[in-house]
């Protein structure tokens, strides 16, 4: 019997993600090689300059309890390239310096969401959305199967608009945006943006718009953020992180911005009590990686697109897997529905590390994707190549035979 830990629905949630990760280690450890398409990570070493200016800082002085709001030089930096990149106009107190994406979410839903508040979110979406809307006192989400229909085509704008008014109740407050998308790829376009902004604007809803992919684009995608469109840079909070770009993950920076009204409850309460800011000297790396050259992200952006373009051609000439191509983030979402061979998706996941695949679940990206799997572009290129020959190999077998016929 529990006697310690509360009482509390986040607290019995599970992750996906981290049981693949046990399974492929238990693998690992009994000395076999799993090729990790499972993680969301990249596989690039953060820039040397970024590094560099983390060490000049950190050795300067750095060291002392910060804003909890960022420093004003990175806020400022961050609100000129906001106007610049993203076309929106804010004011560095607009913005606030969080611990990566993650924090600057949990302190959106945090300073959005009140007991009996409902959040819509389009599917499928990144799995830690659940947990930080369950870790909203008494908030509720529900999700909304999108991104697959957009970047396929099947909804035109009107139709998008339509499907989001006969998903909104009276309780739903905001609505949860991803573009590029993890994990389908997809990347909204402006007028697919300008419908979800018309019915926000006509139902009074606000908007959390997470841009933690916004420069891994592809064959030309332009990333458009949302609070750019007109009138919804009152009730848009836009999310980004360095994770991504940059290669920064494990640096814990990212960012925030949100509507004046917000000024006084994001970073004078939220950050402030959570993690009191951000390691100064991080700061100033960030200022750095903002600031100077970008020729690594476009280098990265580029290999991403080539893995991309591996996998699909490593999957070509079967049937089983079929995956819309994606256009952004590093990720692609497939359709294993024909592998499944009456199998659930926990039981193919199994069989694929058996021979050394590691792939997510999709039903950890919403309830409706039973039939799906996440394949991750940020391994490294060989492995991407190698896990494509396996899964043709293992995968594409003619209906009726393998493991159908194995299970009588
Ligand atoms: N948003 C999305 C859609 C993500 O996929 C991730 C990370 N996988 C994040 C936010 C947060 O990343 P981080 O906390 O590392 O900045």
């Amino acid at each position: 019997m529990r006697r310690l830990i509360a009482d509390r629905p986040i607290l019995t949630m599970t992750s996906e993600l981290g049981q693949v990760m046990a399974l492929g280690r238990a693998r690992e450890q009994a000395g076999e090689r799993v090729l990790h398409l499972e993680r969301g990570e990249p596989d690039f070493d953060t820039p040397a300059f970024i590094v560099e200016a983390l060490a000049t800082a950190a050795r300067a002085g750095e060291t002392h309890y910060p804003d909890a709001r960022g420093t004003l030089a990175l806020r400022a930096a961050l609100a000129a390239k906001l106007g610049r990149e993203n076309h929106i106009g804010c004011e560095p107190d607009d913005i606030v310096i969080t611990a990566g994406g993650t924090h600057a979410l949990f302190l959106a839903f945090q300073g959005l969401l009140s007991p009996g508040d409902e959040l819509l979110v389009l599917s499928p979406h990144w799995m830690a959305i659940p947990k930080l809307v369950a870790l909203a006192h008494g908030a509720r989400y529900r999700t909304m199967p999108a991104y697959l229909e957009l970047h396929q085509g099947a909804w035109t704008p009107q139709a998008f608009a339509d499907r989001l008014r006969a998903a909104i109740r009276p309780e739903t407050r905001g609505i949860y945006l991803n573009s590029p998308n993890n994990p389908t790829g997809a990347v909204l376009t402006r007028a697919q943006l300008e419908a979800l902004a018309a019915v926000a604007a006509e139902r009074d809803l606000w908007v959390v718009s997470d841009e933690a992919y916004e420069h891994l684009l592809f064959d030309g995608a332009a990333h458009v953020s949302l609070a750019s469109l007109p009138g919804m840079a009152t009730r848009t909070v836009s999310v980004y992180t360095f994770s991504k770009s940059y290669a920064m993950t494990g640096w814990r920076i990212g960012y925030v911005a949100s509507p004046p009204e917000l000024r006084p409850v994001m970073g004078p309460l939220l950050s402030f009590y959570t993690t009191h800011g951000v390691f100064p000297a991080v700061q100033s790396a960030a200022l750095a990686a903002v600031t100077g050259p970008q020729q690594d992200v476009e280098a990265m952006r580029r290999e991403y697109q080539t893995r991309r373009d591996l996998l699909i051609a490593g999957l070509e000439g079967q049937t089983a897997i079929r995956l819309p191509s994606p256009r952004g983030a590093f990720y692609a979402f497939a359709d294993v529905s024909g592998a499944l061979a009456g199998r659930d998706i926990w039981e193919l996941v199994r069989e694929w590390l058996g021979f050394g695949v590691a792939a997510l679940p999709g039903t950890a990206f919403g309830p409706e994707y039973p039939g799906w799997v996440r394949l991750s572009l940020a391994t490294r290129r060989e492995d991407v190549v190698e896990g494509a020959r396996r899964l043709r190999e293992h995968v594409a077998i003619p209906a009726a035979s393998g493991a159908r016929a194995a299970r009588g």
